[in-house]
């Protein structure tokens, strides 16, 4: 119960990655047939990938950029388009709780000079709405995540895009679509994803570049990718990619049930803070246990082989900077859970979890 730290790559994407490593391993730069089927096959996944990030039943209207994962997507976004952003405008709008990797980049954007406005959901009663609100003429970039990963807590982004959109029309709208693809509507110029948050495999993502946008390759070299990205091309990452989002099924209806479950189990439990509202996503659920600090939950868990998190997993184990932007009080922090699901946990699962916590909390606290 711990996907949003990352998944088991489906049948479908271990099927197609040793069918990719076995017959289509050709170099997709090759002018021969072997490098030619790999280079059909990365424009096959292209295919699907712009079918499936769009909000309507049309693909999305752009590119994709294969990259190693997120992380690289969101500093080439933001890293890559900072020569186009510099000439107009100095105004950057962005959220308190993104991830490390825009948080981070945005704060070297900060120390060469521009003037970066983070908000936070705790101050916003329509976040949309006060994202919007901040972007003013001399505003290049926003950058935002469509849904959070240690709370789950969503935003309308084609709303956001549009209403931006509307106000300045060069302002460079970016998501981090990670936790948010396959599962919410998404649109934007540029949006990252990642393949092992939807059951591919590590080492490969992907950044959608509207048309009509333009970005600066972070790596140069061979050219390949229409020369945004050099490097050969991991074709058998590509294929599983593929093929994982091929085989994705919305399964929103099953999540809902298994929050629901896990609500009720933590409702018969004392002193439990719910960290996620009505306004999150159904597979994640973030609570605290009050009186129990979330390392010594998440190892008494382990010992049944129930894997959650503290908060995210790339943080380890470190303090959240994200949850006081959501308005949690430090105690909670300290004792905040992450549960996130995938369509293979079951309602058995959420009741082991439960019951496990209970008799957590009967030791500790005893
Ligand atoms: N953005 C968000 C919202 C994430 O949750 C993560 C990973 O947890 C990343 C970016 C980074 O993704 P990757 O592991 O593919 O680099």
């Amino acid at each position: 119960m711990d996907n949003a730290a990352t998944t088991k790559p489906c049948a479908e994407c271990v099927k197609a990655v040793n069918e990719a490593m076995e017959n289509g391993f050709g170099n997709a730069s090759s002018l021969h047939g072997l490098g030619g089927s790999s280079n059909s096959m990365i424009a096959r996944a292209r295919k699907t990938l712009l079918a499936a990030v769009t909000s309507t039943n049309k693909p999305f209207d752009g590119s994709v950029l294969f990259t190693s994962g997120a992380t690289e997507s969101n500093n080439t976004a933001l890293l890559g388009s900072l020569h186009r952003f510099r000439p107009h405008g100095k105004k950057i709008v962005s959220t308190a709780i993104e991830h490390p990797s825009v948080a981070k980049t945005l704060t070297l954007f900060e120390e060469d000079g521009l003037n970066v406005v983070r908000l936070a959901p705790k101050d916003c009663d329509d976040f949309v709405e006060a994202l919007v609100n901040e972007v003013d003429e001399n505003t290049a970039l926003l950058s935002a995540m469509a849904v959070n990963n240690e709370t789950g807590f969503k935003i309308d982004v084609p709303r956001l895009y549009k209403e931006v959109k509307q106000k300045n029309p060069r302002t460079i709208v970016h998501i981090d679509a990670v936790q948010g693809f396959l599962k919410v509507p998404l649109d934007g110029d540029l949006i990252s994803v990642s393949g092992h948050k939807i059951h591919s495999t590590k080492g490969i993502g992907a950044l959608f570049i509207k048309n009509g946008e333009r970005i600066l390759p972070l790596l140069s070299g061979g050219g390949q990718q229409g020369g945004l990205r050099s490097g050969t091309e991991p074709v058998e990452l590509i294929a599983g990619f593929e093929a994982a989002v091929r085989a994705y099924s919305g399964c929103e209806e099953h999540f809902n049930k298994l929050k629901t479950r896990l609500l009720d189990g933590l409702s018969r439990l004392e002193d439990i803070g719910i960290n996620s509202g009505a306004d999150c996503v159904p597979n994640i659920v973030n609570f605290s246990v009050r009186g129990v600090r979330s390392e010594t939950m998440l190892h008494s868990l382990e010992e049944d082989e129930i894997y959650v998190s503290s908060g995210s997993a790339c943080s380890k184990g470190k303090k959240s900077d994200v949850l006081p932007a959501f308005g949690i009080s430090d105690k909670d922090i300290d004792c905040a859970v992450r549960v996130s699901f995938c369509a293979e946990n079951t309602e058995d699962d959420v009741d082991a979890l439960c019951n496990k916590i209970a008799k957590t909390i009967t030791r500790i606290r005893r």
